[in-house]
């Protein structure tokens, strides 16, 4: 194919080029220090993700505040990607701030709960509406610790996912449809296991899949985020989600929500918004304002099944927790978190706000007739290369375009604009102000320009 996204792919390699040219030019200082990566890290880089942004080298960050992150080169960004959620409400988020100060002179872990964790309890169950939590660090270990309690409960072994799902290094969860054939998602390092033995795959948006994986009554717990954000970003259909419901409770299947990157969609997460009734619901990321930490509740039913589970089976080793989840760093950022950031009113401003980029972004595509679109989640909005909306994980594997949209990413840091990498997700933080996402809007339409002429 000579064109993607429906841009000649020698333009998006000139740009590329042009745009790469420029950033390394703007940064002397950066070029120097981590020009050829940084020193004694494999990969010279300290996690290797940081490899996998499209600029020639990783920005390197000399401070960030509120929506805004600055390099050592003194370039300020503002900032979209907001650490791919973990910072969603801003950075250093000032109630967050506040609460790690005084609680960084009085210990960082003990194993032992503090007078914050009294309040934590509560607060999950008025945001989230599940009565029974655990604490732990990533929403990687939530989820895990929640399929296993799934398992123990059910006494069954499967579990189900949708095409083009990330929840995390979920080991399970790594199965992927390859002409409508699961298998281990490619790229896998280390695994020798068939994951596709203990895991069903299907695509997101198909009820009549769901009914026919369910029917063997062998699938312990579905595990699904409310809409794909990792694939594109697909929407569920109006009625897939009830769907999802009324048939895991008729195969006796649990139901995990996995509300890591949805809860952009208001305080309760879109759980709340559009009242899904979850078995468990886990929480990552922002929950703690950016200090790592994670959340998974579990409904009365599940609660009490297990704890029968717990008294009839041999007391051992769970295989759950971590030794430094629910510290009282934790706890301190955690309910600053739940009880002044999470609130309806920074909700109602992210949400005008992601409104605006929305209607601003698809301005742009229909003023240069791109063959693109937007898709938003509350504060959460993608740009995808392709027509939409998709319906599912093959359909956002193809919408994908990952030379155009490196070309894309390297342009708008350029002009000021850092979103996410892997992907064109950006999101709005309480800090994020109306200027910036009006200065988003410009890079966006200047760069379409370019691709467009
Ligand atoms: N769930 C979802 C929906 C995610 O997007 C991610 C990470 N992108 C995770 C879980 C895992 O989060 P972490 O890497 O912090 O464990």
């Amino acid at each position: 194919r000579t064109s993607i996204g429906g841009i000649d792919r020698g333009r998006v390699a000139d740009l590329l080029e042009i745009e790469a040219a420029a950033f390394r030019k703007a940064r002397p200082k950066s070029q120097a220090k981590v020009g050829n990566g940084l020193p004694g890290f494999f990969g010279g880089v300290p996690m290797h993700w940081m490899n996998d942004w499209p600029t020639p080298f990783p920005i390197l960050v000399d401070s960030a505040r509120g929506a805004t992150i600055t390099d050592i080169d003194g370039i300020r960004l503002d900032d979209f990607c907001l650490g791919d959620t973990g910072s969603m409400f801003g950075h250093s988020p000032p109630p967050v701030a506040r609460a790690i100060r005084r609680q960084a002179g009085r210990g960082l872990t003990y194993m032992l709960p503090s007078e914050d964790a009294l309040a934590i309890g509560p607060l999950l169950q008025q945001h989230f509406g599940l009565p029974f939590w655990q604490i732990a660090t990533t929403a990687t270990d939530a989820n895990r610790f929640a399929l296993r309690v799934a398992r123990a409960v059910t006494g069954r072994e499967k579990i189900l996912v949708f095409n083009g799902c990330y929840h995390g290094s979920v080991d399970e969860t790594m199965v992927r449809l390859v002409d409508g054939k699961p298998v281990n998602r490619p790229g896998l390092a280390g695994e020798f296991r068939d994951l596709t033995r203990t895991a069903k795959v299907i695509e997101f948006n198909d009820v009549a899949a769901l009914e026919a994986a369910l029917k063997d009554k062998d699938v312990a717990c579905v595990i699904a985020e409310p809409v794909l954000t990792n694939s594109c970003m697909v929407l569920a259909d109006h009625d897939f989600h009830d769907a999802l419901r009324r048939l895991t409770r008729e195969a006796g299947t649990l139901l995990l929500i996995d509300e890591t990157h949805t809860i952009s969609t208001g305080p309760g997460g879109y759980t709340r918004k559009y009242g899904l009734d979850p078995d468990f619901f886990v929480l990552g990321k922002p929950i703690a304002g950016g200090v790592p930490a994670s959340v998974w509740g579990m409904s009365d039913d599940v609660a009490s099944r297990y704890a029968a589970y717990n008294r009839e089976k041999e007391p051992g080793y769970s295989g759950m927790g971590t030794t430094l989840s629910a510290n009282p760093l934790q706890f301190a950022a955690m309910r600053a978190t739940l009880e002044e950031v999470m609130t309806e009113e920074n909700y109602a401003r992210m949400d005008h706000l992601a409104r605006r980029l929305d209607a601003g972004l698809t301005g742009v595509i229909d003023r240069y007739r791109l063959p693109w679109h937007v898709a938003r989640v509350g504060a959460r909005v993608e740009f995808i290369c392709a027509p939409g909306p998709l319906r599912n994980g093959a359909e956002a594997e193809m919408a994908h375009a990952p030379e155009l949209e490196a070309a894309i990413h390297v342009a708008l840091v350029n002009r000021g604009v850092l979103i996410a990498p892997f992907h064109n997700m950006m999101l709005i933080s309480p800090a994020t102000t109306g200027a910036q996402v009006n200065r988003l809007i410009t890079a966006f339409g200047a760069v379409a320009a370019k691709l467009a002429a």
